[in-house]
């Protein structure tokens, strides 16, 4: 890791998180040359692989948010973006790890106690893994534009609609997807808050009536994104999450934690290219024997990403301590959002700097960077793009007036 070891821990810190720090750090260790095998299959095959999978189950990561009367450990959401950001710095992040620690928290938070008690054991456990449908053709920055219909009908709900962009897919066991159960128009004649109408749906990847097609994405190297096409598609009453209409109070919930994980995966990434980066300009010699981490042009934009770096983990840290402790939401999202703006930026400009400094190198595939370069710009534009984020600081934080 980049940095001195020092900087990854926090005045936050207690034992349960010094111990999941030291939990991954061990897993990671011990994989010693097994982890560039298996960042191959990632940007190779493009396939998350296994046992990645079920090492951050066996960790405790996705059930670290899940109380322990629903078989987590409830360690907490600043324990998830400890053990996160540690597998993401050798370019291992687990999107889909992250969406299921997400729904599984819209489960907590919004659904009944027979769901909390069939699902949420299963996920602490690995077994259950989930993907998320918000996003549509049409409605991607704007979710109160979604139009998929969900239809009451007897004692089940019948889908129709469709869905874009969603990740993993055919990896996860249910989709958790957002529909529309009182129609756009309706809720505007009916003088209604715009967030009326959307409900929460778990749905059953084999789910008949539902199909998907892959899309032609990078992004989130090892998991690909899907159209999914909902033709009637029947999902029963009992996997409705939280009450008809008010889906879009459990999904703002969910909201912080997903912006929270996303940056300590972009932290994470940084220290992917920071230690590259400073392993190579630390050995290559271009004029004479100095090496080009010699070069202030070399070392300053490295040094300025480093610290840069410990801001954003500063507030990511700060952000995930305030949801533990269920501080106002508007004071974890004030972190959160900020943490989601500085290090999808810092992130991006380490992939950039990393390629630069190995010069003609940064394009060869066995340095495995170039191939990076994607996953770290995502992070400024999904799950949702910066532009939002500060938006939400100048109105939330700075009391500037809504533009939008
Ligand atoms: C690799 C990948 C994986 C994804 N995985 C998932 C998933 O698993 N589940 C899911 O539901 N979705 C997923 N998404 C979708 C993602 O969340 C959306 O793409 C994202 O929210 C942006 O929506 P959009 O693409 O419709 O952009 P648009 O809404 O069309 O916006 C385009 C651009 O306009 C600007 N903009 C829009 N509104 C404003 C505003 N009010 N103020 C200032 N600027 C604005 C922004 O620059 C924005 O990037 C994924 C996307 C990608 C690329």
């Amino acid at each position: 890791m980049a940095g001195s070891s020092a900087t990854l821990s926090s005045p936050f810190f207690t034992d349960v998180h010094r111990a999941m720090a030291e939990a991954a750090d061990t897993y990671l260790e011990r994989l010693g040359e097994r982890r560039t095998e298996l960042l191959h299959v990632i940007l190779d095959q493009r396939r998350y692989p296994e046992e990645l999978m079920e090492a951050m189950a066996s960790l405790g990561v996705v059930g670290a948010m899940i109380p322990e009367q629903y078989g987590g450990s409830g360690a907490g959401l600043l324990a998830v973006a400890v053990a996160m950001e540690r597998f993401s710095a050798y370019g291992l992040g687990n999107t889909l790890a992250m969406l299921t620690v997400m729904d599984g928290l819209a489960i907590l938070r919004g659904g009944n106690e027979e769901q909390r008690l069939r699902l949420l054991p299963s996920i602490a456990e690995g077994r259950l893994k989930l993907a998320f449908a918000i996003t549509e053709p049409d409605a991607g920055t704007n979710s109160f534009n979604i139009g998929l219909r969900a239809r009451h009908d007897g004692d089940a709900y019948r889908l129709t609609g469709e869905k874009a962009w969603i990740t993993a897919v055919d990896r996860a066991d249910m989709v958790l997807v957002v529909a529309r159960t009182t129609g756009r128009e309706e809720v505007a004649r009916a003088g209604l808050p715009r967030a009326f109408g959307l409900s929460l749906f778990l749905v059953p990847t084999d789910t008949p009536g539902m199909s998907r097609t892959e899309m032609a994405t990078v992004g989130i190297e090892g998991f690909s994104q899907f159209h999914l096409y909902f033709d009637d598609a029947e999902v029963s009453e009992e996997n409705l999450v939280g009450e008809v209409d008010q889906g879009a109070a459990v999904l703002f919930e969910a909201l912080n934690p997903e912006r929270i994980i996303g940056s300590s995966l972009s932290i994470g990434l940084t220290d992917y290219f920071l230690t590259r980066s400073v392993q190579y300009a630390n050995q290559r010699r271009v004029f004479g024997e100095r090496p080009i981490g010699s070069y202030q042009a070399v070392a300053h934009p490295l040094a300025r990403i480093r610290a840069n770096q410990e801001a954003a983990r500063a507030l990511m840290y700060s952000a995930a301590e305030a949801y533990d402790r269920h501080a106002p939401s508007t004071v974890v999202g004030t972190y959160a959002n900020m943490a989601k703006l500085l290090s999808s930026e810092n992130a991006f400009e380490a992939a950039d700097r990393a390629i630069q400094t190995h010069g003609g190198n940064g394009f060869v595939a066995d340095y495995m960077l170039i191939q990076m370069l994607a996953p770290a710009r995502l992070a400024k534009t999904a799950p949702i793009n910066n532009e939002m984020i500060l938006n939400y600081i100048a109105e939330h934080d700075l009391g500037l007036p809504r533009s939008y």
